[in-house]
């Protein structure tokens, strides 16, 4: 089974923009996917739809083999979403936080004190659980994030933008955390402007351009003859003719 299934999907918002035109991908478990794409390419439409923040028009949308219409709320289960907008009440402590989103997903109450707590602990924010979030640093921030979206142990995690605004040793250490969860065994979608941070953790990549698959491949497959990930991906947007795979 893979961790998500996307086959021939479309998403036509009211209006008419078609922001995804027929998108087909898998993603295999315990993967850190990289999906690429300049602004407007359908990135977060398509997290959207994976995530049932937005509907879809056409197509369907598996994730874990639990289809994200049909079965909405196990579908959701399986997934830990940290937003690129902080959506977050700012006023809320750390704890609060990461305890709202345990109660929303079901996390039995005598098992969320010590989930939360192990959260807390693996992101280093022990010291700052009683902040409110909008006292914390933009690194910190982010952490909560990342926190917030582990809280009912999902198996697939959706990272849009986790890096924005993080000065470069917080960053490295948001790398860590996400390289520890993946070798947990957890399936990682991320999206990313910093390309270097997807060369780095990425193992296999997509990118969308125009609501369309354009070229996808193990990370490898973009690196070849001493290119780095940008200057491919410079190429690719730019629509040059991508040798490797598209589906
Ligand atoms: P990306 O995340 O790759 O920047 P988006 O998925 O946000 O791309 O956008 C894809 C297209 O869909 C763009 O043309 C954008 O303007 C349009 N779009 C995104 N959200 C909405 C919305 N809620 N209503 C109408 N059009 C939208």
């Amino acid at each position: 089974m893979n961790a998500v299934d996307i086959v021939d999907f479309k998403k036509e918002y009211r209006g008419g923009t078609v922001a995804v035109n027929g998108l087909s991908l898998s993603i295999k478990q315990g993967e850190f996917f990289g999906l690429l794409g300049p602004n407007g390419a359908g990135k977060s439409t398509t997290i959207h739809c994976i995530t049932g923040i937005a509907s879809i028009t056409s197509g369907s949308i598996q994730v874990y083999g639990i289809d994200v219409v049909a079965d909405y709320r196990e579908a959701r289960k399986k997934i830990g979403l940290s937003p690129q907008d902080f959506n977050v009440d700012i006023f809320s402590k750390v704890w609060q936080i990461l305890d709202y989103n345990a109660g929303y997903f079901g996390v039995p109450k005598e098992k969320r004190a010590t989930r939360i707590e192990e959260l807390l602990e693996r992101f280093d924010l022990t010291s700052h659980r009683n902040k409110a979030f909008q006292h914390l640093s933009g690194g910190l921030k982010r952490r909560v994030m990342l926190a917030r979206a582990l809280v009912h142990d999902p198996d697939l995690i959706i990272l849009d933008e986790p890096t924005a605004g993080v000065d470069v040793e917080m960053r490295h250490d948001l790398w860590r955390y996400l390289r520890e969860l993946n070798e947990l065994g957890k399936t990682v979608i991320l999206t990313s402007h910093y390309l270097d941070e997807v060369e780095l953790l990425c193992d296999r990549i997509g990118i969308i351009n125009n609501g369309k698959i354009v070229a996808l491949g193990d990370k490898g497959e973009f690196i070849k003859e001493g290119d780095r990930l940008e200057q491919t991906y410079m190429k690719i947007t730019k629509g040059e003719k991508w040798s490797g795979s598209t589906a």
